[in-house]
């Protein structure tokens, strides 16, 4: 794409909105951007983009503006069928998202990573194994460094290993990965996707330009996966821990096992994996094959694997004390991965639950709750709507602690549970009611256990 003296606007200023702005302007661009938050609330992101001749305008978005370009970027925050962007199409201006730009500038094969829950980890995790591997290796997308900023890095033979997101994918149009990976589709974001259908179509984009020379990587355990498998041109590969596969990663009798049309191969045990949860198998399971498929061998696989720490704020081990283990999963913010947390011990939880609803269903819960959790504590705006969703012990069900804060709930926790007990914040809610995001509630959270000691 020649970009040298296009008319582009950039729609939304966060990471990558910023990112793309300076990287379209490097490229000699004529770069307007446009957010709705007011000068004040971008006061820490302007100053660079005047900096570099670009032009800003804040507090709401001109028709004008979106009326006069070559091409519009728009941030993965902004909904797609926005009336201005509509419009803007119906001009014939191209509209695309951050990922796609970078898409046609990044040289190199693209590993993608995307699904409701498990992205960060297993981006995270693909990364090390293929750095492990001898490959030079970027990571970034949704996570940490916006694609867009890897473009400038990148060289022909580097691997750019992505987390992507479903906003990200309703904006692409060429976004081709060598290895597309979705790890799971269940119930998240359905206040922008409107429907479970629609949500995961914005995953199944992963794969829409792919060739037969490229890899779909998909969870054999998942039913929306194993429906994406039947209609790809690529080569799928299949992962499950709980079945064999015809090609792919699987457990044969405690090893992690992959085959492909080379045959199989046996590439370490699944007691070797230092992180909690059946989940988190299922990650590595993943990661394994996007290894494997860019030729990683089974050695070097099993060695970033077992030296693989979990990320913060993801299911994190903090401290233990007096034999009471507290776990930090701040960004368990729906209902499956708190379903995933609750999996991952076998009994004697206090669970912490709440913050702010994202419409979602609590109930779900309620059978691992009676089998394996000592107490719930309710915290934030959700506490009300969880508490009426929960079967209390007054109903044969679990106790039911309203504790308001997270510092409420871990001071009633800490004074009754015992040893042996595992204090969990797995919250199956977002964050922004009492926290400015998920990563403060973690640390909140940490700082207030390290106090407890
Ligand atoms: P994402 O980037 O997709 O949000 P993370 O790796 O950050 O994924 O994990 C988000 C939450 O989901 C954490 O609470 C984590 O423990 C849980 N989780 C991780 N992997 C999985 C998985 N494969 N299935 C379900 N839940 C998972």
């Amino acid at each position: 794409m020649e970009l040298k003296d296009k008319r582009v606007l950039v729609v939304g200023l966060g990471k990558s909105g910023v990112a793309s702005a300076l990287f379209l302007k490097a490229r000699g661009a004529r770069v307007t951007v446009s957010d709705t938050k007011s000068g004040d609330e971008l006061r820490n992101e302007i100053p660079a983009l005047l900096d570099h001749g670009i032009t800003v305008e804040t507090g709401g978005h001109g028709e004008r503006t979106f009326r006069e370009q070559d091409l519009i970027v728009v941030s993965p925050g902004v909904p797609v069928d926005a009336p201005l962007l509509e419009q803007a199409r119906s001009l014939g201006e191209a509209v695309i998202g951050e990922i796609e730009l970078a898409a046609q500038f990044l040289p190199g094969p693209i590993v993608a990573i995307t699904g409701s829950n498990g992205k960060t980890t297993t981006t995270t995790l693909t990364g090390e194994i293929l750095a492990a591997g001898g490959l030079p290796t970027l990571v970034g997308g949704n996570i940490g460094t916006p694609a867009i900023s890897l473009a400038e890095r990148a060289k022909a033979e580097t691997v750019i290993v992505l987390e992507v997101s479903s906003f990200q994918l309703e904006t692409i149009q060429t976004f081709r990965p060598k290895v597309a990976v979705v790890l799971n589709v269940t119930p998240d974001h359905l206040d922008r996707h409107r429907t479970f259908a629609a949500y995961a179509e914005a995953k199944a984009r992963m794969f829409e330009n792919q060739t037969d020379s490229d890899f779909a990587v998909l969870n054999a355990d998942d039913p929306t996966c194993v429906a994406m498998g039947a209609r790809r041109q690529a080569q799928v590969f299949w992962f499950s821990r709980q079945k064999e596969v015809k090609q792919g990663a699987w457990v044969r009798e405690g090893n992690i096992v992959f085959r492909d049309g080379r045959g199989q191969r046996e590439v370490m045990q699944a007691s070797e994996i230092p992180l909690k949860g059946a989940h988190n198998l299922e990650n590595v399971l993943a990661a394994v094959c996007a290894g494997a498929l860019m030729g990683c061998t089974p050695e070097k696989i099993r060695k970033a694997v077992r030296d693989f720490k979990a990320v913060e704020h993801r299911l994190e081990f903090v401290a233990t004390i007096r034999g009471v283990d507290y776990y930090n999963d701040s960004k368990a913010t729906n209902v499956d991965a708190t379903i995933k947390a609750l999996e991952s011990f076998p009994a004697n939880i206090h669970l912490i639950l709440g913050g702010k609803d994202k419409g979602s269903d609590y109930s779900v819960l309620n059978h691992l709750l009676r089998q394996r959790v000592k107490r719930v504590y309710t915290i934030g705006a959700a506490a009300s709507k969880i508490e009426s969703q929960i079967v209390s012990s007054k109903s044969g069900g679990v106790e039911v602690i309203h504790a308001e804060t997270l510092e409420t709930a871990l001071r009633k926790a800490n004074a009754v549970a015992q040893a042996g007990d595992v204090v969990l914040l797995a919250p199956a809610c977002a964050s922004f009611d009492q926290f400015k995001n998920y990563e403060q509630r973690g640390q909140v959270f940490k700082e207030i256990v390290r106090g407890l000691e």
